[in-house]
């Protein structure tokens, strides 16, 4: 229980966050008020134009608007196909999900039985099209990602589904990520 108050709070800040984005005058302010660092307030200050240009219009859709992408588009493909590495957050770059926790459910979208930073991923209550589901959303940028369920009987440690848009991530392969540590190290 210790976990639900701060989680709360985060949603409360992003929940604010959100209803700020239309009065960018009001969101300074605000920002300076909160205790997210700085590189994660710059991510959430963007605009909505920001926003537009940095992402192509498939990913605006799902991300900024909770759109979804149809079922077995040529992202989910590809998401089979990759091997070990992590999935960051499309909109702003932080981790969200690893291969370690991919599984296929055959249900058209990309998988994962759990996050591979809880914290980064923020599930609420969607009430939309007439149902109640669990939406999924990047803590850091407040993109949509897709919707968790649970329960269904997927033979995985959690028996949780978290049912992600491809376009709401972006893969970096394993050895990828050894090269840019091995990069950043070097004076
Ligand atoms: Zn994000």
């Amino acid at each position: 229980m210790k976990t639900t108050m701060p989680l709360l709070l985060l949603s409360g800040v992003l929940a604010a966050v959100a209803g700020c984005q239309q009065a960018e005058n009001t969101f300074t302010t605000m920002s300076t008020n909160t205790n997210l660092t700085p590189s994660t307030v710059q991510m959430t200050a963007r605009t909505d134009e920001e926003w537009r240009k940095q992402l192509t219009p498939e990913q605006y859709r799902v991300l900024r608007q909770a759109g979804t992408e149809r079922a077995f588009s040529p992202g989910y493909e590809e998401f089979k196909k990759q091997g070990v590495g992590t999935y960051v957050c499309g909109g702003c770059g932080v981790e969200l999900f690893s291969s370690k926790e991919k599984f296929d459910s055959h249900c058209g979208w990309p998988s994962f039985y759990d996050p591979a930073n809880a914290k980064n991923v923020i599930a609420r209550e969607d009430h939309s099209l007439g149902s109640v589901r669990t939406e999924v959303i990047c803590a850091q940028c407040g993109g949509h990602l897709g919707h968790v369920f649970k329960g269904e009987g997927f033979k995985t440690p959690t028996d949780l589904r978290y049912c992600i848009n491809g376009v709401s991530l972006k893969f970096v392969p394993a050895e990828a990520t050894a090269t840019e540590k091995l990069k950043s190290s070097q004076p």
